[in-house]
């Protein structure tokens, strides 16, 4: 064997010959002439056989991965071949994108990387600087999702959320089937959810969308009803939750500005205990509540309502959950409490986008865990100064194409 196919063999170097080796100890560097398996030569777009051209004056180099802790470059002229259908193009270079400086498998192991850590630790991994491999990143991400277009899609989940520390708001789309994000958009409300129906369904995807869900913002609601005429919109259910939690704290909240001070004694430590889930609740927390009684009157009723309407989701038929929802709101109206009332309000406003719910079971948890992992990413990069880096790894960790797989099969070793 001789050296150079060792060395190819050795790296696993498939579809090009290596011609010359120098390897610089001191500098820990191996460099490696190589060319196209059978001297190349062949189109980018049709792999077929074009005339050579021209050959560049100058080498270009690629970076590979890392080996024993030696950088390893490639080294190669591209020539100019002539297509007969293309015309006049640069070869088909086998192990990296045109124009790119680093190698595909570079390009895999890094993406691979960011999808399980931070940037910081795989720009350490990968021996180059964070700067750079954010660069890399994006004009990989962009070059790999160039051209992907949204399909099939029946189910749709919106939400919104924050970034560069909370100041600013992007609105992301969800594929609830699928349990993906399909898009990413800057700001917040109907012009921006309005962006994605226009440039990014055509007519026939929108009336093929037979599910959505999002929470109760009115932009988000016309934007979906306006845009997709086969449209069910169900309100998701942990914002109707919260959204109850939110008034039976605000009874809290009345109630202990109007108290005295040794009335405020019983009333604390209340705030958590109100927000958790019947299931959820010691004897202890059970007793507490049912001292508040003879303590508080009104927090007590308030509290007896949002545990009574924890049963509405357990209902299984249209007609039982309706008969249910309209006691209970009935119920509420006489409670005679102003954020109670209002909620009751709001639940009569969207009568008809809660109740698909109790035969669908749609809800936004899909939404909610995808949720969780880009808050993750957000945490992990410590906030992101632009969007268009937030986006990059929310598509390469939970977006609807697997990006690492869109790399040449032979190159995607680490
Ligand atoms: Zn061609």
């Amino acid at each position: 064997m001789t050296v150079n196919k060792f060395i190819r063999n050795l790296l696993n170097l498939k579809e090009l010959s290596v011609t010359h080796v120098e390897l610089h100890a001191r500098k820990r560097t191996l460099d490696l002439w190589v060319k196209p398996y059978k001297n190349g030569c062949l189109c980018p777009h049709c792999h077929r056989r074009g005339r050579i051209v021209r050959i560049m004056d100058e080498c270009r180099l690629w970076r590979d991965l890392t080996l024993y802790g030696c950088m390893v470059m490639l080294w190669y002229c591209p020539k100019e071949i002539m297509c007969p259908t293309h015309g006049r193009v640069q070869e088909n270079i086998p192990w990296a994108d045109d124009y790119a400086r680093i190698t595909y498998r570079f390009e895999y192991a890094m993406l691979v990387y960011c999808q399980i850590m931070s940037q910081k630790a795989a720009a350490q991994m990968l021996h180059i600087a964070q700067s750079t491999l954010s660069d890399l990143l994006h004009r990989s991400i962009e070059r790999i999702r160039d051209g992907h277009r949204i399909r099939d899609l029946k189910a749709i989940g919106v939400d919104e959320i924050s970034y560069c520390k909370g100041h600013k708001y992007a609105t992301i789309v969800y594929d609830i089937k699928k349990a993906c994000v399909v898009w990413v958009g800057k700001g917040k409300g109907e012009k921006t959810i309005d962006r994605f129906f226009k440039e990014m369904l055509s007519d026939y995807q929108k009336r093929k969308i037979k599910w959505a869900t999002c929470d109760m913002s009115q932009a988000y609601i016309n934007a979906i009803e306006n845009h997709c005429p086969n449209v069910t919109l169900i309100l998701d259910r942990f914002h109707i939750v919260k959204k109850l939690n939110e008034a039976v704290d605000e009874v809290r909240k009345e109630q202990w500005r109007e108290a005295s001070g040794d009335e405020r004694k019983t009333l604390k430590g209340l705030r958590w205990l109100l927000y958790r889930h019947s299931s959820k609740r010691s004897k202890k927390d059970t007793w507490i509540l049912n001292t508040l009684r003879k303590g508080n009157r009104r927090i007590h009723r308030a509290w007896v309502l949002k545990d009574e309407f924890e049963h509405f989701w357990d209902y299984k038929t249209h007609w039982a959950a309706d008969r249910f929802i309209k006691r209970w709101t009935t119920t509420a109206l006489k409670s005679r409490l102003e954020p109670i009332r209002r909620f009751v309000k709001t639940i009569r406003k969207h009568m008809h986008r809660i109740l698909p719910y109790v035969e669908t079971r749609m809800t936004n948890a899909v939404a909610e865990g995808l949720n969780r992992i880009i808050k993750i990413i957000k945490n992990r990069a410590s906030g992101f100064r632009t969007l268009e880096a937030f986006t990059d790894l929310i598509f390469l960790t939970v977006g609807d194409l697997n990006i690492p797989e869109q790399i040449p099969k032979d190159f995607r070793t680490i």
